[in-house]
């Protein structure tokens, strides 16, 4: 389903290159490069393109300007001093569990953090995304920053945060607490230093980024009659210099092979649900790599199986997840046909094999749909974040990923990832850490960026 809608988007996106610059044409192969190199894992090196794209000095100019103002100084001087504020935050955040589809009880404890932090109003809305705005003097168009509320790991998950050398570890505690508190900062510093801007700002915790959740909050916050958004930064990221401005498409299927099931020994000959989803992965994992191994990255992967009833019974039904995933949505398509036709085959297989009774049915229902798409380099907000990472000495490498982002940059809205600071690990593993290592810094590159979306009013 909207197979067709992703492929023009990317058509689309794919025109705004051509016949643009020089440096744009150069793009379009360094994006092929960074594709090839993108991860899940947001402290996975991002190929650096950034050198690439030309940073126009006239966004320079407007970061140099804004950074050179008295109380805008103050506010990055007070992100700075406040890491301590921050660190306990963090960990009260990530002392909630927030598990897929449960992410209540920290989103209510969120929206009371943003209060203090000064937001002029905060609610939740129907789906759970904590939405906090701070009104701009003139409010023509609004930014919104959001970070996710959600992590991959499941209720009764131990989140107790423990400090070994320095690290804090705990699940969930970068990917992504860690970017909720950098807009907890973000919000405090301009608020206690009273620098106003010109557009209203929306600080946003958003629900299910992860997962199956398919990045449903801000799907929600897309749709007709949702708030105006036009800007949109996501805070989701895990090396300063990393700015993601594309959007990795997925498709994910639950396929479930069902039959009579029976007893193993006397109903034997009866087609096997399990055996059918046996040979459906190794179709997928044999033919999938005639797409794979060629042209722009793109994956596949079963991440979770199960069914069956007993170690003695033949199963009513096997089931499987599976997730494939490209920044190209031709290349995403030809993966999807390989994992349709392995399905069929499979089944065609399992039910010749029988001896008896019923042939085995499969169902292929997807669960996951993420659009793919590309952030114009030359616009005024990865420009303004090129420069605001210039600024502080840091070389922007220019990336792709799955955010939160997919969903604005696939709908022709200026949305970027960003990083949320510190350095960290073993991201959706029980053992993740993070650490304050200048974390700051991304809260001042991130503040600049917002100020200059938003235009400091005077
Ligand atoms: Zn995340």
């Amino acid at each position: 389903m909207n197979k067709k809608k992703d492929q023009s988007v990317f058509s689309t996106m794919t025109k705004s290159f051509m016949g643009v610059s020089l440096a744009a044409m150069v793009m379009t192969g360094a994006v092929t490069s960074s594709l090839a190199t993108a991860h899940d894992d947001d402290f996975a090196p991002a190929a650096a393109v950034a050198q690439d794209v030309v940073l126009n000095p006239q966004y320079q100019s407007n970061i140099e300007q804004i950074k050179s103002q008295p109380k805008v100084q103050a506010a990055l001087q007070y992100a700075q001093d406040i890491s301590d504020k921050s660190l306990a935050q963090l960990i009260e955040l990530t002392e909630i569990p927030a598990p897929p589809f449960k992410e209540e009880k920290r989103a209510a404890r969120y929206a009371e953090m943003l209060k203090e932090a000064g937001a002029d109003k905060v609610w939740m809305d129907e789906v759970g995304n904590v939405i906090a705005l701070r009104e701009g003097t003139v409010g023509a168009e609004t930014v919104a920053m959001v970070a996710h509320l959600d992590t991959v790991f499941p209720e009764g998950t131990d989140v107790t945060v423990r400090e070994v050398d320095g690290k804090l570890y705990a699940p969930g505690i970068g990917d992504d607490t860690r970017g909720l508190v950098m807009q907890l900062a973000v919000l405090d510093a301009i608020e206690s230093q009273g620098v106003e801007t010109e557009d209203h700002v929306l600080f946003i915790g958003s629900v299910g980024e992860e997962g199956l959740g398919d990045l449903r909050g801000v799907k929600h916050l897309f749709r007709e009659g949702g708030p105006k958004i036009d800007t949109f930064i996501a805070v989701d990221g895990g090396d300063l210099s990393r700015l993601v401005y594309g959007g990795i498409g997925s498709y994910r299927y639950r396929v479930t092979f069902k039959g009579p099931g029976g007893h193993s020994w006397g109903a034997f000959g009866l087609a096997n649900p399990h055996h059918a989803l046996g040979r459906a992965m190794r179709l997928l994992a044999e033919n999938g790599p005639s797409v794979t191994s060629v042209g722009p990255k793109s994956s596949f992967s079963v991440g979770r199986i199960g069914g069956g009833t007993s170690i003695n019974s033949i199963p009513f039904e096997s089931w499987m997840e599976v997730d494939m995933r490209s920044g190209a949505p031709a290349r995403l398509d030809a993966i999807d046909a390989v994992f349709k036709a392995a399905m069929q085959q499979a089944l065609e297989e399992e039910n010749a094999a029988r001896q008896h009774g019923p042939a085995l049915t499969v169902d292929v229902d997807q669960v996951g749909l993420r659009p793919a798409g590309l952030s114009d380099p030359n616009g005024s907000l990865v420009q303004h974040m090129m420069a605001a990472l210039k600024s502080y000495g840091v070389e922007p490498s220019l990336a792709v990923s799955s955010t939160d982002s997919n969903v604005p940059i696939s709908l022709g809205i200026p949305a970027i990832t960003i990083s949320r600071g510190g350095k960290g690990g073993r991201g959706h593993a029980p053992d993740e850490w993070w650490q304050d290592v200048d974390a700051y810094k991304a809260v001042q590159v991130g503040l600049l960026t917002l100020l200059a979306e938003t235009k400091v009013a005077q």
